[in-house]
Order: C-alpha cells, then structure tokens, then sequence
C-alpha cells in the first residue's frame, strides 16, 4: 500500500472531529452530549423520511455517509474562500478562490479517496455536485448566473475522470436554505438516468454545511432518482462556536488545531491514510 508521509499544501480549515461522545455521527459537528445526532440533522433526516414515507417511496436505510474536509468558524480563511468564489465581485477574484478551493479539495481526496472505498465497500462510478440555492433565489434567476462547483471539481484530477451526474433546481418548488429542506427542490434530469444505466453509486460533493437541509435534498432527490449516494463530500463544515457554550467547547476540545485537514484520519469509519499524525 502507498504510504502518504508526503506534506500536500493547500488544504484549508480544521480537520473534522472523528465520531465520539459530543459530536454528531452525521455531520461530525457539535451535538449533545448524550445525544449521537446534532439537532439539525436528526429534524432533516426525520422530515425527509416523513416526507418520502408520504410520497410512497423509500429513501435510505441509514443516513448518507457525510465526509466533511474540515470544519471552519465565520471569518476564517476556509469561509473567506468559500464565499469568495461565489459571491466576490471580480471575476479574477472568483478564479482565485475557485483554485484555492480546488488545491483544498484536491489535497485532501489524495489523501483520503481510498477511504470512502475501503469504509464503503465501493468505489464512486459517478459524481454529482449541489447547485447553488439561496443565491438562485435571492438574486432572482435571471439576476445572476448561478456560481457552480463545477469547475473547482473539474481542477482535482481523480474527481474529474468520474462520470458526471447532474443535479439541478427545480425553480417551481419552494425555495430551499437553512433547515428548510425538500426532496422535491431538486431534478435529476432524465437524460442523465439513462446515461447513468448501469452507473449507480454517486458521489455527491457540496461546499458548505451549515443545517445539511441542501446537501441532504439532494442526496434525496437522487435516490428518489434511483441512485445510491456513496457518501456526501463537504469542502467545509461551519460551526457557529456563538451559538452556545457546549459549541464554543466543541471547538475548543474536539477540534485539532494544529494539523491540517490533509494531516489527519479523515471523518470515515476506516480511515487508511498512513503517515498521518492523530
Ligand atoms: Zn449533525
Ligand atoms: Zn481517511
């Protein structure tokens, strides 16, 4: 087996607890002590389930395996950069974001893409990325071009060999956003079922995690569309470290803050990245 003892530059943000007393067995973000679930995730997991239950179809079993890269706060380099290639005005600026989310990107999956396989018990044939929601729906969609993901993804080499699934909005459905979730707020298009026959595990790659309802919906919407979702593959998980003291705790105690994401066991069960220092 390859050894990774090799330092990879480019990697932004902390990385994400690993499960344990405290943190959410989902999202790897602060929960209740006690408690395996945070509070956003066990509501969005139990709605989307309502939801399907009442539309005759099934969703998982168990809930999507989420891989956050790292956990950040407001105003840290990871957010600036998370915001930064959406929303900042010039588009040189946007270009610089959007590589150093790729560099971010691309040095962790070369790390730890060996770990979705060996937890998982699979290798990803497909990749599908979250399209933008609330800057859809804030801007009015013909105000501004949606800011993708796409071309991040496009720059990380072993993601970019994967067959491409698309995701889109459905612009009828009511909008979705911070615990507003909904299975229905996204399409899988049907040309891309029957590009995808035989294709069925997908990788879905979202960039900010903050309630899960967006990248959970959409981890919906494809299994409603027949698709198994491998794992869902968070650029950044925000914690709020002011939304209470058991959070600012989590920060403080749970979270490395010394090595980077690239340096550390990954969030999955079977972590194999060696050399890495725990
Ligand atoms: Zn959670
Ligand atoms: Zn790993």
């Amino acid at each position: 087996m390859q050894t990774r003892t090799k330092r990879i530059s480019g990697s932004l943000g902390s990385p994400p607890a690993r499960s344990g007393p405290g943190t959410c067995d989902v999202c790897r973000g602060p929960a209740l002590v006690g408690l395996k679930r945070c509070w956003c995730c066990s509501e969005t997991l139990r709605n989307l389930a309502a939801r399907a239950a009442a539309d005759g179809r099934s969703t998982w079993s168990a809930p999507p395996v989420v891989m956050p890269l790292a956990v950040f706060r407001a105003g840290d380099s990871l957010h600036r950069v998370l915001r930064g290639y959406k929303d900042a005005t010039a588009v040189e600026a946007r270009r610089y974001f959007t590589s150093k989310l790729s560099e971010h990107l691309g040095s962790v999956i070369e790390a730890h893409l060996d770990c979705v396989e060996a937890s998982l018990g699979h290798s990803a044939q497909s990749l599908a990325v979250v399209p933008s929601a609330s800057r859809l729906f804030r801007s009015g969609p013909a105000a501004v071009p949606i800011r993708s993901l796409e071309p991040v993804v496009d720059q990380v080499d072993p993601l970019s060999k994967l067959v491409r699934v698309q995701v889109i909005l459905d612009r009828a459905a009511p909008p979705i956003g911070h615990l507003r979730h909904s299975p229905s707020a996204f399409e899988v298009p049907p040309v891309e079922k029957a590009v995808a026959s035989g294709i069925r595990r997908v990788l879905l790659v979202e960039d900010t995690w903050v309630s899960g309802a967006t990248a959970l919906s959409a981890a919906a919407a494809l299994t409603y569309a027949g698709f198994e979702v491998m794992a869902v593959v968070v650029l950044g998980r925000l914690v709020d470290v002011n939304a209470s003291a058991i959070s600012r705790k989590w920060w403080d105690e749970s979270v490395d803050h010394v090595n980077p994401p690239n340096l550390r066991q990954c969030s999955l069960p079977k972590c194999i990245a060696v050399g890495v220092s725990v």
